[in-house]
């Protein structure tokens, strides 16, 4: 057997009586979508994160689409966004007909650089083309934006803050988690992220009732909402029949919610495991290769990843390889490099940091079950290969 990057079967072995148990309920009362377990899953994620309210959703990138929905965004309209992410950051603003602006990143963290931000808002008023409208900060390899200095700047130029928290989910800083912030906070149930479920899905934490409402509806084709069904000119009908707004399908399944109850409670103890991992692979690494991450004083990761930095990566990635060692690069080539993308604007001056550090950048195997002797195997053949 070789070693694993992300190993999900010692989760299973934890919990498979739990899990097969949650999942026969579901079987038994047979409302497969949207059934009660959503409900329970939204209420436990958002006394998890202390948010006021919790919308489940299909997925991460459907989880960032819907508020842009909600909000209006549309032609014409600027969503800042890093470009060193997963495509889904960026991906769902041009959904809407709206252009990403690209943010460079903080050397250190790798994560959206508010001095950056501000440049490439200024930039675009004084482009005049476009209207800036919202912020995605994504949650980088798990440890959380600057959210203090970038919702400064939401809110000195008075726009939306989403934050894109699919590899954070459970992220603090000062032991707040990122809804302190944001105006909503997004997160992916992707099976390989630190939270994740046996398919596909994804939720969405906001402050208000009405927003909640809104996205409610939003997710499942634009339905009526009570607000809606109270309205005079639509009382007497059936909501189901009723869509005074044009939605999508982003409902989640209730099987996938029965799993993520189960994994929820036992989320605390493995990030404080993945914590673990992570300062053993500090201890062992630092000094040996060029850089190990860097996590701000007051902020906790989830370490969705353990990322490093090297110098002739593909040789090292090669050597590690040969000795049955997984590595993953996170992100070989940033979006504002890709073809459909290359074509919206970045920050003034560009974005070298990001450039640059898509060619040193190499994740390590990361869970919460990386025993000890397995960790020993994976270190001393990075020092070796780095050497
Ligand atoms: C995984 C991921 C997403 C998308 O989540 P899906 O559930 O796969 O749609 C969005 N943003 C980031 C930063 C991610 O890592």
């Amino acid at each position: 057997m070789g070693i694993a990057f992300i190993d999900l079967q010692a989760q299973r072995a934890r919990i498979s009586d739990k899990i097969d148990a949650a999942i026969a309920k579901v079987l038994d009362h047979g409302a497969f979508i949207m059934g009660p377990e959503v409900r329970e899953l939204e209420a436990q994620l958002s006394a998890f994160s202390g948010a006021p309210h919790s919308v489940g959703c299909a997925n991460g990138t459907e989880a960032l689409s819907l508020p842009l929905m909600a909000w209006n965004i549309r032609p014409g309209d600027a969503v800042f966004c890093p470009s060193f992410t997963f495509t889904a950051t960026a991906e769902v603003v041009p959904w809407l007909g709206a252009a990403p602006v690209f943010v460079d990143i903080d050397p250190k963290t790798y994560n959206m650089d508010p001095a950056s931000l501000e440049a490439a808002i200024e930039d675009t008023i004084a482009q005049g083309h476009l209207k800036p409208k919202a912020i995605i900060a994504v949650d980088l390899f798990g440890q959380p934006a600057d959210y203090p200095a970038i919702k400064a700047l939401a809110d000195k130029y008075e726009i939306k803050l989403i934050s894109d928290s699919a590899q954070g989910f459970g992220c603090t800083i000062g032991g707040k988690h990122p809804i302190e912030w944001a105006d909503v906070v997004t997160t992916s149930f992707f099976p390989a992220k630190p939270l994740g479920c046996y398919g596909d899905g994804g939720a969405i934490q906001v402050k208000t009732q009405d927003m909640w409402d809104l996205l409610d509806s939003l997710r499942v084709h634009g339905k009526a909402t009570q607000a809606d069904m109270d309205a005079a000119k639509y009382s007497g009908h059936e909501s189901k029949y009723l869509n005074p707004r044009i939605g999508m399908n982003s409902r989640l399944d209730s099987i996938q919610a029965a799993i993520l109850l189960e994994k929820l409670a036992i989320f605390a103890d493995e990030i404080e495991s993945r914590e673990a991992v992570a300062r053993r692979y500090n201890a062992g690494l630092e000094g040996h290769v060029k850089a190990v991450p860097f996590v701000k004083d007051e902020y906790q990761s989830v370490w969705a990843q353990y990322t490093i930095e090297v110098d002739n990566r593909e040789a090292v990635q090669a050597e590690l390889r040969e000795k049955g060692i997984p590595t993953a690069v996170y992100y070989p080539v940033p979006m504002h490099m890709q073809g459909p993308y290359s074509r919206f604007p970045t920050s003034p001056g560009g974005l070298p940091v990001t450039e640059e550090k898509r060619s040193v950048v190499m994740s390590l195997p990361m869970h919460p079950y990386l025993d000890t002797e397995t960790q020993d195997v994976i270190i001393d053949g990075v020092k070796a290969a780095v050497s």
